[in-house]
């Protein structure tokens, strides 16, 4: 009976990889779109918008996935 039980407790966990990145634990960056700066004004001037680095990705480009934190599994 015991090395019945023994089987049975090792069955691997199913682990599914994270729909919203599709596993790879981060995505394009949402907010500069993958562009890496952002255009923006503080005078909300068009004539006068300056492209700054983007806060989010730093300029990485890519951002860590908030659904599975970075590790590709839901
Ligand atoms: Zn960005
Ligand atoms: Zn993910």
């Amino acid at each position: 009976m015991g090395f019945l039980f023994y089987v049975l407790t090792r069955q691997k966990k199913v682990a599914l990889p994270c729909g919203v990145c599709r596993g790879k634990g981060f995505y394009i960056c949402k907010l500069c779109n993958g562009n890496a700066t952002l255009e923006w004004s503080p005078l909300f001037d068009p004539v006068a918008m300056n492209p700054c680095l983007c806060p989010t990705c730093d300029g990485n480009r890519v951002q860590r996935c908030l659904n599975c934190l970075g590790n590709g599994y839901s």
